[in-house]
């Protein structure tokens, strides 16, 4: 164990699928477009005069998102400009949130306790830097398909305390906002980029410690934990000595399984935000932030509990089951049926989860559909549980009958050579027309000629 304390957050940014991109009317899909700046227009290419227009749709995401963390909601809110310099933001600012984010003050549960929210803000991505070959030349290539792509980032209170609560915090928050469908975080596609600060506490001490080191581009939850180690790891020796920690930047080399320095900041960065004055500050009243509220659905972890309860599910079939809205609402006129006929919904649970039975359905279905789907999993289920109920007695008489007309196969098995088994197997399932579960079988067959 570690004598220090981990102090950890993170900062954590997500694509909204929203139509349109953020401050414009080009299409959202960067990862769809087939060629390089073909959704753009003198907004999102930072032309200088061009006009923003905040999108409603990603507003109203982004409180939808905080509501359901349980965030406060700022009735009064506004863009800002954050100020720096890099080649694939073209304005050399980027509209971000800086004092009134739309939300603040939420929480997530992990299983290693409550994580703080500190603020959840809404700002625009950026375009995208390639580095390429041109005709033998290093070249680094512009794609402002991404920029102005709506963009929330969630920040949390330094209350993560390891590898494994930031990995189950992060996965939390992608399965919420899956399962609000406002965005896919598809991580390999950089739709969701995770960032952790990490310090050590030292022993008995209740104070924060007097640095940070911020890890920057990690894209999956995997190497979010590994960074966190590794980091926990490099500070530790470093106190271990009597030092301190670098106050810095640093990357995840996800080749080589560590972090290193990219720069060290001496004071905190100096964007001088200031309110965007192309953009009017956002007022909502409180029956608005009401309605979207109402528009939030049952979340998994809920779900799962209730399941637990109503259905008698075990853990892992309700994580495995509760994956998006019009599947949960499925799942459970399915269990509900299944207990009329009075069928374990855990049993029938296990086999969907094991594909032994499989659902053929795909997204929205009427309910005259759904009905019929439901039965045709019911009867599956019956039957796949019948054939292994065959009765005993009868079994038993098949397997005898075999027996007398195979001895030269009983004599072989007798004299040790078992794999004839199969031979027998195949003559007993020849005579039946409910098939019974060839394990099962083989076990009966050796057990009648011991
Ligand atoms: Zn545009
Ligand atoms: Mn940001």
């Amino acid at each position: 164990m570690n004598k220090y304390k981990p102090i950890i957050g993170l900062e954590i940014h997500t694509e909204l699928k929203t139509n349109s991109k953020m401050f414009c009317a080009c299409k959202n899909d960067p990862f769809g477009a087939d060629q390089p700046n073909i959704y753009t227009c003198p907004v999102c290419l930072g032309m200088p005069g061009a006009l923003p227009i905040p999108n409603k749709k990603a507003i109203e995401w982004t409180i939808k998102l905080g509501l359901a963390v349980g965030c406060q909601i700022n009735l009064f809110s506004k863009f800002d400009r954050k100020h720096y310099f890099y080649p694939d933001l073209a304005k050399g600012y980027q509209i971000s949130q800086y004092d009134l984010p739309f939300c603040y003050q939420g929480q997530l549960n992990t299983s290693q306790g409550v994580v703080g929210i500190n603020r959840i803000h809404l700002e625009e991505d950026t375009g995208k830097l390639l580095h390429e070959t041109v005709d033998g030349k290093e070249v680094s290539l512009i794609d402002f398909n991404r920029s102005g792509v709506p963009l929330v980032e969630i920040v949390t209170e330094p209350d993560i305390t390891s590898a494994e609560q930031a990995h189950e915090y992060a996965k939390n928050l992608r399965e919420i906002v899956r399962y609000l469908e406002i965005g896919d975080c598809k991580m390999a596609e950089g739709e969701m980029r995770l960032e952790a600060n990490i310090s050590l506490a030292k022993p008995g001490s209740d104070q924060l410690p007097n640095y940070k080191v911020e890890v920057k581009n990690i894209n999956s939850f995997r190497f979010l934990e590994q960074a966190i180690k590794y980091e926990i790891d490099r500070q530790t020796k470093i106190l271990d000595v009597g030092k301190v920690p670098v106050q810095e930047t640093r990357g995840w080399d996800a080749e080589n399984s560590r972090t290193f320095s990219q720069r060290t900041k001496e004071e905190a960065a100096d964007y001088r935000y200031f309110p965007d004055p192309d953009i009017p500050p956002i007022e909502l009243t409180s029956q608005q932030v009401e309605l979207i509220r109402t528009s939030i659905p049952e979340l998994p972890a809920e779900i799962r509990a209730r399941w637990l309860q109503e259905f008698n599910l075990s853990e892992n079939n309700a994580q495995q089951l509760a994956t998006n809205q019009e599947a949960v609402s499925f799942i459970e006129n399915l269990f509900k049926a299944a207990k009329n006929q009075k069928i374990q919904p855990n049993d029938l649970a296990n086999d969907l989860v094991n594909k032994k039975i499989t659902i053929e359905w795909e997204g929205s279905a009427a309910s005259e559909q759904q009905k019929r789907i439901v039965e045709s999993i019911l009867n599956a289920y019956q039957k796949l549980h019948q054939t292994t109920e065959i009765d005993q007695d009868d079994l038993d008489k098949v397997i005898k009958q075999v027996f007398d007309e195979n001895p030269d196969a009983v004599d072989k098995f007798k004299s040790g050579k078992t794999q004839i088994v199969g031979f027998l197997m195949g003559q007993v399932m020849q005579q039946l027309s409910e098939k019974p579960d060839p394990s099962q079988l083989r076990q009966r067959i050796q057990d009648l000629l011991a």
